[in-house]
């Protein structure tokens, strides 16, 4: 799945490449992408498309009278400008010379489309948090969010409504940048942790997008991260061998002498049989 970085470079190379634009049709072929009712579709006629923004992993595409689309790639969507549609084409606005396609493969269609009069009722409906690159993202709202948390870090830092746009891959890599043990509780996080916490949010992330920007110009979701440590053979801070430990749904990369104090952490799957 594309998380902030890869969305980041796209929404910033569909600025370059659209704003500006007006609208000459849409076409909705496969209705299941679509969430919301009202405005119809059809409200996007004829108007100039002013602005493209990001929060999380939400693109939001702004058009005359404040109409907003909001989208969301999920596993599999990604987007084209193309003047030929293809099979993986569920929505189209077309800006005469160009399109932009709104495209999802694989079988799971769950990728997202809403589009509202304004923004408020979008963010009513999805509980999204302060996006990591904005500057309302301090240490002071990281001690707000953890201070009441029991839950532990790898869970919160994927919780959407705290951390908008980090998922499982950076993750791992912003708690092995900050040294965090991944499995502390958000409670049990000191000051000083914080701060380590949030210089490593912002340096994962930015020097993500330096890394993904190097490679082309196009609106990929490029998600070949080959720039990230943590899933390396070793801990190039200490030489310790990288471990990783699979629980119910996600896998957790982590270096036992720089995060966790020498502990080894077993598959909750066989677990059982281990003890
Ligand atoms: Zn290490």
């Amino acid at each position: 799945m594309p998380e902030l970085p890869e969305i980041e470079i796209v929404k910033e190379r569909l600025k370059e490449k659209i704003i500006g634009e007006i609208v000459k049709d849409v076409k909705l072929l496969k209705p299941y992408i679509l969430k919301s009712v009202k405005p119809h579709y059809n409200k996007l006629l004829g108007k100039i498309l002013n602005d493209v923004q990001r929060i999380g992993k939400w693109i939001i595409f702004s058009f005359d009278e404040d109409i907003n689309l909001f989208y969301h790639p999920k596993l599999s969507g990604y987007l084209r400008l193309k003047e030929v549609i293809s099979r993986d084409t569920s929505f189209i606005i077309s800006f005469g010379k160009t399109n932009l396609l709104f495209n999802e493969t694989g079988n799971k269609k769950i990728s997202e489309i809403y589009i509202f009069e304004g923004k408020e009722d979008f963010f009513k409906l999805k509980k999204i948090g302060i996006d990591p690159l904005s500057q309302d993202f301090t240490k002071e709202y990281i001690k707000e969010k953890l201070k009441k948390e029991k839950r532990v870090l790898y869970r919160i830092l994927i919780d959407q409504s705290i951390f908008p746009g980090i998922g499982r891959a950076y993750m791992n890599e912003i708690l092995f940048e900050a040294r965090l043990s991944p499995f502390k509780k958000g409670f049990e996080i000191n000051d000083e942790e914080i701060s380590r916490f949030y210089e490593s949010i912002k340096n994962v992330l930015n020097n993500a997008i330096d890394e993904i920007k190097k490679i082309d110009e196009g609106i990929e979701f490029r998600e070949k991260r080959d720039f990230l440590k943590i899933f390396g053979k070793e801990c190039p801070f200490c030489s310790s061998e990288i471990k990783n430990v699979f629980l119910k749904d996600i896998t957790i990369y982590y270096c036992p002498n720089c995060q966790t104090g020498g502990k080894i952490y077993k598959d909750r799957r066989f677990s059982l049989f281990l003890k």
